[in-house]
């Protein structure tokens, strides 16, 4: 069956997945769904027996149905390999405190963005190639701090494209910055800017939709794409982890807790759980910036509220977009008046029938100081050193479990090595730690997880700072405008 996506907001602006893959995103403003989510048509005793490249080829053939099995095994063992990831695994599963760890940061930037990152160039070059587009492919890329490095390191020097980051300057931890702007390779730019994931997240949109520029770009030989979770290039490769724990552990219900932000790797699993895993919830795990939490408990989503930069940068967002292909699932054609709403209120609700369509889905919150206990409970109790983004998901679910005695057999999303976010993760352990400078801390996570420094830290430490450019949050078309002499 040959899978058709459209606009969340017209139904009739239709794609194939080579064209929704090289587009990003919709010319209406809208995101790029299924027409239906796939059924998986394979046994998980099947799928137990694979290993993660020939699952990800399972579940990756039924939404990329115009890519030959040739093209799409070759995306596939070009991203997953023991090149690109640390482990033959490719992603890992640790039991620890009655729940299982799946850890998605064995890529080159230790965070699960290169999940999807890794194989995204390859689904680009080759869904171009198959749509005949001649011009170069500019990603504009709206980082939270961990896209924008693992989108680096996926399309530095690939051919025929080039790529541009926006990261909020005072919104990234010290070692994400580093990652970014030591990044090498002709094709790539990083800016910082003076506003936060929200104010580029918008701008980068805006410049997607805005077909003047679109004109001029055009003339000069190039055409943007997305390397954000609004693509189904994203999408779909994160889907196939869910898919993969499932069939390592083959109980009869599972629970999925996932950190969350810009609502990407959650939405992957309820892709999951469409295509037929036995879900029995999906704990969507914010932090202090909860407009999710309340937005599942009242079917109220507001955006009109204090932002705060917490020691969980990648889930510092209030607009979550991803969310509206959420929303098109219970309201349909209803979506494009939500959105607008969105846009001109900060805010929309929906109907009481709408919500009842979202019962898989649990969501909570931790505040920092429940995710800094969650951490140091973990530790003590088990040895195991989570990140900060994964431990808002510990810390969620601990609550969930307490509060609701549900003892189904449950996955928490792994989404960044501790290595990435050392100062806050050993200070939550013991604030001592805090005395010492970033290289000690370092060597300090090593002696107590017993984990080796990562490449990606150690790469990083004597690297020179290759680009220093800032801008204002109403600067970022100047910017494009600049590096590509329109
Ligand atoms: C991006 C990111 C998240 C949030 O993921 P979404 O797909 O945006 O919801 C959580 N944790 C880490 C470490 C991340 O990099």
């Amino acid at each position: 069956m040959k899978i058709i996506y459209h606009s969340t907001r017209d139904t009739k602006l239709t794609a194939t997945a080579s064209e929704a893959i090289l587009k990003g995103i919709a010319p209406d403003g809208g995101l790029y769904v299924p027409e239906t989510v796939p059924k998986l048509k394979i046994s998980f005793e099947a799928l137990a027996k694979m290993d993660y490249a020939h699952v990800a080829y399972e579940v990756m053939k039924l939404f990329y149905t115009d890519f030959t099995e040739e093209e799409l095994m070759a995306c596939i063992n070009g991203a997953y390999n023991t090149e690109k990831f640390d482990t033959e695994d490719i992603t890992t599963l640790v039991e620890a405190d009655g729940a299982y760890y799946l850890e998605l940061f064995h890529g080159r930037t230790i965070a699960f963005k290169d999940m999807a990152l890794s194989i995204l160039p390859y689904l680009m070059t080759t869904a171009a190639k198959k749509c005949g587009a001649k011009e170069e492919i500019v990603i504009l890329t709206a980082t939270s701090g961990d896209t924008g490095k693992a989108a680096l390191a996926g399309f530095a020097d690939v051919p025929g494209t080039s790529i541009v980051v926006f990261y909020p300057k005072h919104g990234v931890s010290r070692v994400q910055e580093k990652q970014m702007v030591t990044q090498t390779g002709k094709n790539v730019n990083v800016i910082g800017i003076e506003g936060n994931f929200d104010d580029a997240q918008t701008a980068v949109k805006a410049m997607f939709t805005d077909e003047k520029l679109a004109e001029r770009m055009k003339a000069k030989g190039y055409r943007f794409s997305s390397a954000n979770s609004i693509n189904i290039g994203r999408l779909i490769p994160q889907v196939a982890y869910y898919v993969y724990a499932y069939s390592r552990l083959m109980p009869k219900e599972i629970n999925f807790v996932v950190p969350t932000g810009n609502f990407g790797n959650i939405l992957a699993a309820y892709y999951a759980y469409k295509m037929g895993v036995p879900v029995h919830k999906l704990i969507c795990a914010s932090n202090r910036n909860k407009v999710l939490t309340d937005f599942f408990e009242t079917g109220v989503y507001d955006r009109n509220r204090d932002f705060f930069l917490t020691p969980s940068p990648s889930m510092d967002i209030l607009i979550s977009s991803n969310l509206e292909r959420l929303i098109y699932e219970i309201a349909g054609e209803s979506t494009t008046a939500l959105m607008n709403d969105l846009k001109t209120k900060g805010r929309y609700e929906i109907a009481s029938e709408m919500k009842e369509k979202l019962e898989v889905f649990v969501g909570g919150y931790a505040e920092d100081e429940e995710m800094a206990k969650a951490i140091a409970g973990l530790y003590k109790k088990e040895g195991y050193i989570v990140d900060t983004h994964t431990a808002v998901a510990t810390a969620v679910y601990n609550n969930y479990r307490n509060k609701t005695k549900d003892d189904t057999c449950t996955v928490i999303a792994s989404t960044a090595s501790p290595y990435k976010f050392t100062r806050a993760v050993l200070n939550s352990i013991d604030p001592e730690y805090d005395q010492k400078d970033d290289f000690e801390l370092f060597d300090e996570l090593n002696k107590l997880s017993g984990v080796p420094v990562p490449k990606a830290i150690k790469d990083i430490i004597s690297a020179p700072v290759l680009h220093d450019t800032v801008c204002a949050k109403d600067g970022l078309e100047a910017e494009v405008v600049k590096i590509y002499g329109l």
